[in-house]
């Protein structure tokens, strides 16, 4: 059974599922064949969204990294004594 080819949704190259990225965003399977291409398209996807309601999720979503990061460090601190 040949493996099944995706192909990369910003350069075009094709690789085989497995390798690349792919991503579900939205209810829509996007493939990408490198994280550089992810990343380009996830930048410009960006730019399309509600300025505002970005505004909102960015700082939440650095609030859940850093409240992750801060329950590492403890659970490193604890480890240590
Ligand atoms: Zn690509």
């Amino acid at each position: 059974m040949a493996r099944e080819r995706l192909t990369c949704i910003v350069c075009g190259r094709k690789f085989p599922r497995g390798q690349g990225i792919v991503l579900n965003i939205g209810g829509v399977e996007l493939d990408f064949h490198s994280k550089r291409c992810a990343l380009k398209f996830l930048t410009s996807l960006l730019e399309h969204l509600d300025q505002d309601q970005l505004r909102r999720a960015v700082n939440e979503t650095v609030r859940e990294f850093e409240e992750a990061r801060r329950l590492r460090e403890e659970e490193k601190r604890k480890t240590i004594i």
